[in-house]
């Protein structure tokens, strides 16, 4: 053989079982607790993990109430405990795991402490809305890295959730796909400044609509979302745009980067998962299916990039790619979102408080679409302001949100 074909043979041959090795090295076996693993996220981590048994492991599952779920999941994956918020649900999910050896719980209690067993080495949060707050700070309270899909927890406790975050020194890895593009992006070039980041939207269902269209529209109409297969109030969220104004102020604190330097635009591709600008002008960008299976992996797996099974984008199947303004008259959440950001204190508790609320009554066909902003609107604008400092405050806050709307709607 000639000397140089050998040379380079041995050369590669060194490289991929160096690389080998250091994946291995950079990505230790973890175990993992789902927190809301009933959920379409939760569903989707689940199977994330069944792709790599060796390297990821669950060790906690959580959910509200779908008590009949758990229990197959818990039979599937054998963790080491269960938790059903719902109290009422606990001898039903207890006699099911008889004998298996799996610890049952109940409670939001249960659920709060969870997140602080000894054998987690990282927690996905992946409930809907501010339930999803206290288990996650009391996560990162706790010292565990924590994977977030639930943006409402950086939405209504961004400040103290990051501070703690810094003071503990635990890393908080973006589930979202606009934010974890932004992190992919951002790969190498962590002490780069930022321009400025550019999230994409879709623009859901009712894109290009005006009022008049948006004043009949049903739930089922504003539950069809063109890209994404995802939980009912996201998908709302979506419709209405309060989704975007939700990660606007994720992004400010997951990234420190300050309200005016964050823009959106609407590109109906839903294929660019958001951008970076950086100083120099260049932009970087991460393009991918829309399916929520890849930024759970990379967030569970990160730093480590494993191969997996998952269906590939091809540009054959998207000949353009387009982009436009968001529609801010007739879609005003988005505005009221930086608003509320830039008002600080409570208001960004408020806007996610009257936020869930007009979308379940949304939902339950007991407002209209349009209600949803014009009542968030007038929450917002007549709550009194105040600077909660700790969980407990801002769940407070939350509560009496709910109560004086409830009274006063
Ligand atoms: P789902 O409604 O599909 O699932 C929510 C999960 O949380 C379920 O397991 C549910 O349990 C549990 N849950 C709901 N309420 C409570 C509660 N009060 N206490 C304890 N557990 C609760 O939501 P998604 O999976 O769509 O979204 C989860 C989070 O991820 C949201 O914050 C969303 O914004 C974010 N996200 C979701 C994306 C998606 O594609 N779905 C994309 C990006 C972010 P049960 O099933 O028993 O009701
Ligand atoms: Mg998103």
């Amino acid at each position: 053989m000639n000397i140089g074909i050998f040379i380079s043979l041995f050369i590669g041959i060194f490289f991929l079982v160096y690389l080998q090795i250091d994946i291995e090295k950079i990505m230790q076996p973890r175990k993992i607790a789902i927190l809301g693993s009933t959920g379409s996220i939760g569903r989707q981590a689940l199977e994330v993990i069944e792709q790599f048994p060796d390297l990821l492991k669950v060790e906690v599952l959580t959910a509200a109430s779908q008590s009949d779920l758990l229990i197959a999941q818990a039979k599937q994956f054998n963790p080491n405990a269960v938790v059903i918020a719902d109290e009422s649900k606990y001898e039903r999910v207890k006699d099911a795991l008889w004998g298996e050896d799996i610890k049952v719980f109940a409670g939001d209690s249960s659920l709060r402490d969870i997140v602080e067993m000894e054998s987690i080495d990282m927690v996905l949060s992946a409930i809907v809305g501010v339930a999803g707050l206290p288990p996650t700070w009391n996560a990162i309270a706790h010292g565990k890295p924590v994977a977030l899909a639930n943006k409402e927890t950086l939405v209504v406790a961004g400040d103290i959730i990051t501070q703690k975050a810094q003071e503990k020194a635990v890393n908080i890895f973006p589930v979202d796909s606009e934010h974890s593009a932004i992190f992919q992006s951002l790969a190498g070039e962590f002490h780069n400044p930022i321009e400025k980041l550019l999230i994409t939207a879709s623009g859901g269902p009712f894109l290009g609509k005006d009022i008049s269209f948006l004043q009949t529209v049903t739930p089922a109409d504003a539950l069809k979302h063109p890209n994404w297969n995802m939980g009912n109030k996201i998908t709302i969220d979506s419709a209405t745009l309060m989704n975007k104004g939700l990660e606007v102020i994720e992004a400010k604190w997951l990234f420190s980067v300050p309200l005016e330097k964050i823009e959106v635009i609407v590109h109906p591709q839903s294929a660019i998962h958001s951008l970076v600008m950086f100083a120099d002008g260049s932009l970087k960008a991460q393009i991918g299916l829309p399916d929520m299976k890849l930024p759970i992996q990379y967030a569970l797996t990160y730093p480590a990039r494993l191969p997996n099974h998952f269906p590939r984008f091809s540009f054959a199947n998207y000949p353009s790619f387009t982009f436009m303004p968001p529609d801010t008259g007739t879609f005003p959440c988005l505005r009221l979102a930086r608003e509320a950001s830039l008002a600080g204190g409570n208001m960004p508790c408020i806007l996610n408080a009257a936020n869930e609320v007009t979308v379940s009554l949304f939902l339950q066909e007991k407002i209209k679409f349009t209600q949803i902003p014009s009542i968030i609107e007038k929450t917002l604008a007549s709550f009194p302001f105040s600077t909660p400092k700790t969980v407990e405050e801002y769940m407070n806050e939350d509560k009496e949100c709910r109560n004086w709307m409830a009274k006063t709607l």
